[in-house]
Parts: C-alpha cells; structure tokens; sequence
C-alpha cells in the first residue's frame, strides 16, 4: 500500500506570505556561513540536515490523501491539496477522459472540499468519478458546490460522470485488493474516518478528530480503528494547552494521538491537520511537546495499566510519501 499527503493543513490552505518566505532564505544563508560553508557544493549537505520548519516547511494545502495498491487507487477528501493530486492524474488515463476514480469523503467542512472544484479530472468527458461518504446529504454538497454564484460551472455541466455511494457505518467496503471500513471521530459535524487494508496491511485515516474518546471503553464500536494498525494518519491541530481551551472545536493533540498508539501497538503514526494560525516554527513546537510527552511515557512503560508501545512518528508535511 502506498500513502501520498497532498495536504496536511488544516481548516484553510496556508499560503506563506513573501515577506516569510524572505526571511527563511536570509535565515538560511546566515545559517550556511556561520557554519563555515563557503561552496556551492556543499549547499546540499547542510540543507539535508535542517529541521523541517527551517527550511522547505510543513506545507499549507488542506487535507487530500491518495491511498493506492497495485490494482487501486482511492482519494479521501478534497482538500485544497487535490488540486496538484487532479494535474499529476491528468498525465495518466483520466487525463485522456478513460479514468475511473473513487473519492472517499469524511464530512464536508470547506478544508475537505475546496480542491474538488479544482479538480481537473472532473472536467474531462468519459472520466467516471465514484464519490462515497456515509453521510447521505453526500448529491446535496455536490448540488450546493457546483452552482452559481459560488462556482461558474454548475453540477449538469461537469463533463466527467458522477456516481454517488453511501457507505454504511462501520460495514466493509471492498475496492479489488482494498477494503475500506468507516469509523466514526470525535467531530462536531459527523465525521468519518477509515480502515484501509490490502496485502496484510492497514492504514488508519483519522481526521477531523477531537479524541475525546481515548479509552478502549470509551471508543466502543469505533475502537477497531485504532487496533492492529501498521500506519495511522491523525489530527494534531493543537498542543495539549490549546486543545484544553478549544473544547468542541473538533480537533486534537497529538499527546491523546500518541496515548492510544502507544496502548494499541500502532507502528507509525504521521500527524496532520496543522493550525493555519501555527507558523512552521510553532508546529515544530508542538512536535517537541508531543516529543517530550512520548518520552515521559516510555519511561513509564512498566507501570501502565495497559502495555505500551514504542512507535515511530512525526508531524506530517505536504507531498509525503510512505510505502507500507
Ligand atoms: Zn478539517
Ligand atoms: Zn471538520
């Protein structure tokens, strides 16, 4: 199973500002010649070595994930990271109007819609796009996007055909070597996460979520979600202080992340759905919360009512790419 994050940010997309964008390069020279770099040569070598927030960043594109097998592909949410998602599948079959595609949506907040109007393979006759949620408004939403005078081309005018699916709560779903099953989050509008699992493997795709429910007891019927998981994708809008003044907000920390991850045996977990509001800097500051967290935790193993894991993990950033 391949994993591809064309967005990772949350609420809205994150554009960084020019004078930001002038301040990381000057930041960045600085940093080569203090080191005693003088060559071109060795530009390479010291950038590899930079933390994600000094140099190429988290990313600002709104969530759009791309799951794919030898014999599937399918996309959850449309984010606004599915615009570049819409041009690199143009190059292939649905650039031709022979694609055939499915999209799997967790709710409709504008973070997990906005790239879809955007979405060139929408806009090529003989595509055939399969959007699914377990949401049964899902024909409304696509009604209400596509119109006037919010988007010039309404809904009978979109070139690709559209078929419509509802899913149902916690039923498998079978896509050739895939099988999809939703959960539901901890969300203030129904939300809806997913399993996904092909040739032994699972990915667990958990946004937008509060993790309000932790406990195995709490989680109930949605718990199989976070069990025998080689790779969870997880909200961590917040630090542990924000989440605490942002109840009902539908967002999480990672430290709730890290806590059912490490009692369930979860292999690796990527965080995602980034504050628009964090700077790169204040992200990063998080994932050094969340480091420290981690840390306390591991030095607690032996005294935990459950038993704990010890996993890999990191805050995500847009255009990653992991092969399970
Ligand atoms: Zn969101
Ligand atoms: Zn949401």
């Amino acid at each position: 199973m391949h994993v591809k994050l064309w967005g990772t940010r949350g609420s809205l997309p994150t554009p960084q500002a020019p004078e930001q964008i002038e301040a990381r390069i000057k930041g960045l020279f600085q940093g080569f010649f203090a080191a005693g770099h003088q060559q071109a040569s060795e530009v390479d070598d010291y950038l590899a070595k930079l933390p994600a927030d000094r140099f190429g960043g988290y990313g600002g594109e709104t969530l759009c994930v791309e799951v794919s097998t030898s014999q599937q592909r399918l996309i959850i949410d449309g984010g606004s990271g599915m615009r570049s998602l819409g041009y690199e599948l143009a190059k292939g079959a649905s650039g031709h109007g022979q694609g055939e595609l499915h999209i799997l949506f967790t709710h409709f907040h504008w973070d997990h819609l906005s790239g879809l109007p955007f979405f060139l393979p929408l806009f090529i006759p003989g595509n055939k796009i399969h959007v699914y949620a377990v949401q049964p408004d899902l024909p409304e939403v696509f009604r209400t996007l596509f119109k006037k005078p919010y988007f010039p081309v309404p809904l009978e005018k979109i070139d690709a055909e559209i078929e419509y699916h509802q899913l149902m709560p916690r039923q498998p779903v079978t896509f050739d070597d895939l099988t999809v099953t939703p959960y539901q989050l901890d969300h203030p509008d129904p939300c809806w996460g997913y399993r996904f699992e092909a040739g032994g493997k699972v990915l667990s795709y958990c946004v937008d979520n509060e993790i309000q429910r932790v406990s195995r007891e709490d989680l109930g019927l949605d718990l199989p979600l976070y069990q025998n998981v080689d790779l969870m994708i997880i909200d961590a809008q917040y630090t542990l202080l924000e989440a605490t003044e942002k109840i009902n907000w539908g967002h999480g920390a990672a430290p709730d992340g890290l806590e059912i991850a490490m009692r369930e045996g979860i292999k690796q977990v990527l965080f995602v759905h980034h504050d628009p509001a964090a700077s790169d800097a204040k992200v990063a500051a998080a994932e050094w919360q969340a480091r420290c967290f981690y840390e306390k935790q591991l030095q607690m193993i032996h005294r935990s009512p459950h038993k704990l894991h010890e996993l890999t993990w990191s805050f995500a950033r847009d255009g990653m790419t992991i092969a399970l």
